[in-house]
């Protein structure tokens, strides 16, 4: 029965073996040839010693056949070699040894795919998408939503970001128009046009320019316009306030909390020992100490926890277990009866076990066939812990007290809010601001009374020079037209600079931003990979190229609908 501790136990029992007089006879045995390392087929210990003194292709084969429990580290040290791996076929074996001492290693998955991706094995990889084991994992569930939020949430602020630009790229001749002091002399608004510059120019800082052009857009956009833009500082806002949890997530991840410390003792081979605080961290403590084969630490933990009232069933349950490994079959019947009257199958299971163990056939299978009913079944041939679920490790790292999120400075959502406000208030420059005629910006001053839609005095000065009206009618055209021609081709520009901000230029705002949404999504890992959280321990294949297959669809997509789109709306002109 000591075996499955043995082999779950695995950095343990190397140390041991390591320690042993053992190791160096069968050492130079293996060396000599004496015997084979065939005849350890079974023993994971001396293949994997044999692995690390000779270079012996020989152990790989036989430990990928050897069944073990879960081994992070062993994993890690074959990605490692994986990395140094100079063909394709080489790193993959030693990727398919990875994924079998840790199935549940995501950081497994993503370098099979990376590896698949980088050398164009596509079947290989939708097939290897359809089975992700690695959801289960609780780590794995962690790093997903820490990163996918972080990567949502940025697409958010880029996208709203740009979407401040574009607009304000759109009005900036009005506003240096109207704000401009010496109005309609010389200089024309290039002074004002030049202020306004100042945020672009002087800080390039995209938070500054965000909020500066926020505000300042207040002032002319059209309230769907305004709508959008409210939405995009909602979001953010909304955001901000709901990565809370990401203040537990991210110490987990790095490493740096005790529940993280806790995870790993129950979930990776290893030796670190923790002060356990609370029932639950003793509980895990406990477990731990049980599969790294201190039976007696274990049990005298798991009988504090008991006879202090902690009677949940996995605590009766694995301490049923416990005894039963001494011998103490009937308090181990006791406490599984107990635990029965719950629906899980394990204590039924384990019971069955132990009716087996006493040659009472009838009782065992019944228990069996219960356990079955609860959803429990195994070809175990010991008795099975009751291991925590993924449930009590988010209640774990989540905690009961509120804290106030930190992944956003509360400090730079305060002029965000402000905006907000200010989007309420009914401060707004009146209209007219393009000329209908040749698009440049102008105020009530500029535009020549009685001429409709607002056009610029200029303009009806040319055309009432040519003092008859077909040749009018022409020249009005001809003159709007260079206009609409010239703003085709500036919005064409922006579309190929950054899909989606033609659109949005030219006022399609919904589509426009569902296409910047998709640009940014693709952009953000390129530059600012730095805000993702890297797990510690995180050994892996270089994932650029799952990034780049990414970014090239997604791109592919944004310009195609974007282009699309906008020639849509040249036909309707
Ligand atoms: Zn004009
Ligand atoms: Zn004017």
């Amino acid at each position: 029965m000591l075996v499955v501790f043995l082999i779950a136990n695995f950095a343990t029992q190397y140390q041991d073996f390591i320690n042993s007089p053992q190791k160096d006879s069968i050492y130079v045995a293996l060396t000599r040839k004496d015997i084979n390392i065939t005849e350890f087929a079974e023993n994971p210990v001396v293949l994997w010693f044999w692995r690390t003194n000779a270079d012996d292709p020989m152990t790989d084969s036989l430990l990928k056949k050897v069944p073990m429990e879960r081994n992070f580290y062993l994993s890690a040290v074959l990605r490692w070699e994986a990395l140094e791996a100079k063909t394709y076929d080489g790193a993959m074996q030693k990727l398919d040894l990875a994924t079998h001492f840790d199935t549940l290693a995501i950081e497994n998955f993503l370098s099979r795919t990376a590896l698949d991706l980088k050398n164009r094995q596509y079947r290989n990889v939708l097939s290897s998408l359809l089975t992700a084991p690695f959801l289960s994992d609780f780590r794995n569930q962690v790093l997903l939503i820490t990163n996918s939020f972080i990567l949502v949430f940025a697409a958010v602020v880029l996208c709203s970001l740009i979407y401040v630009l574009v607009k304000f790229l759109y009005y900036v001749p009005v506003l240096s128009h109207r704000l401009d002091i010496p109005r309609h002399y010389f200089l024309k608004g290039a002074v004002s046009f030049l202020i306004l510059l100042i945020p672009l120019l002087v800080f390039r800082n995209l938070y500054i320019m965000y909020v500066i052009y926020g505000l300042l857009l207040m002032l002319v956009l059209h309230p769907k316009e305004k709508n959008w833009l409210r939405f995009g500082v909602f979001l953010i806002l909304l955001l901000a306030v709901g990565s809370y949890p990401l203040n537990r997530f991210i110490p987990f991840l790095q490493g740096t909390s005790k529940s993280y410390q806790l995870y790993r003792l129950v979930n990776y081979d290893g030796e670190q020992r923790i002060q356990a605080e609370n029932n639950t961290e003793k509980e895990l403590m406990a477990l731990a100490l049980k599969q790294q084969g201190k039976i007696d630490e274990a049990l005298s933990v798991y009988e504090e926890l008991y006879y202090k009232g902690n009677r949940g069933i996995a605590v009766t349950n694995n301490l049923a277990n416990l005894y039963l490994l001494y011998d103490e079959d009937a308090k181990a019947e006791e406490l599984y009866v107990l635990a029965l009257n719950q629906n899980r199958g394990e204590p039924y299971f384990n019971l069955g076990l132990l009716k087996l163990k006493n040659i009472e056939y009838l009782a065992s299978s019944e228990y069996m066939e219960k356990a079955r009913l609860n959803g429990f079944t195994s070809i175990a041939r010991d008795p099975v812990d009751i291991t925590p679920g993924n449930r009590t490790f988010y209640e774990l790292v989540l905690g009961k007290n509120f804290e106030m999120p930190r992944f956003i400075n509360p400090i730079f959502l305060i002029p965000l809010v402000f905006i907000l406000i200010v989007s309420f208030l009914r401060l707004k420059l009146s209209p007219p601001y393009f000329c209908a005629i040749c698009g440049k910006a102008v105020c009530r001053d500029c535009v020549e009374e009685g001429e409709e839609e607002g056009t610029c005095k200029d303009c009806v000065n040319k055309i009432k020079s040519t003092k008859s009206s077909d040749i009018e009618e022409d020249l009005r055209i001809s003159m709007s037209r260079r206009n609409r021609v010239l703003k085709r081709i500036l919005v064409y520009v922006i579309n190929v600079i950054i899909p989606g901000a033609g659109l949005v230029y030219q006022k399609q705002d919904f589509l426009g931003l569902i296409v910047l949404f998709l640009v940014s999504l693709a952009y953000i890992p390129h530059f600012f990979g730095g805000l993702f959280v890297k797990p510690s321990n995180w050994i892996c294949l270089t994932l650029a190229p799952l990034f780049a297959a990414a970014t090239i669809i997604l791109l592919i997509i944004s310009y195609i609908a974007s282009f699309i789109f906008l020639k849509g709306t040249s036909h309707a002109d």
